[in-house]
């Protein structure tokens, strides 16, 4: 996989990783640390679902209304983690459905708070 770059000023950065690259136009070919176009393994996927349900049974099983979800979703949306094929966030392997519905679920890049952090 390599950097999806974006154009900061006279730099440029992954979308993926976060490398920046100073004073660099274009898309260079770099390989990148955090593929998004790549799903995490399968065992660090368990343990991301497993580590929502246990803060969602914590948090007492509270879902975020409709219009909450909908403004995640539509920050998923255009996140280059989002499959939109499956509906599902590269960066952890969770369904964007129901990640969006738990209140207590964080995007795990920073692109969205929980319901505390807001
Ligand atoms: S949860 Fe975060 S990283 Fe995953 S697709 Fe949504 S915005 Fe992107």
């Amino acid at each position: 996989m390599i950097c999806i770059f974006e154009e900061k000023g006279n730099d440029i950065q992954c979308k993926c990783c976060g490398v920046v690259l100073k004073n660099i136009k274009g898309s260079p070919k770099r390989t990148c640390k955090q593929a998004c176009g790549e799903y995490p393994s399968i065992p660090q996927m368990v343990a991301n679902f497993t580590s929502s349900m246990v803060n969602f049974v914590i948090d007492g099983f509270k879902t975020v209304d409709k219009e909450e979800q909908e403004r995640r979703l539509n920050i998923c949306r255009s996140c280059p983690f989002y499959d939109e094929l499956q509906n599902r966030c590269k960066a952890c392997g969770c369904s964007s459905s129901l990640s969006s519905r738990i209140a207590s679920y964080d995007c795990p890049k920073g692109y969205w708070e929980n319901e505390k952090g807001k």
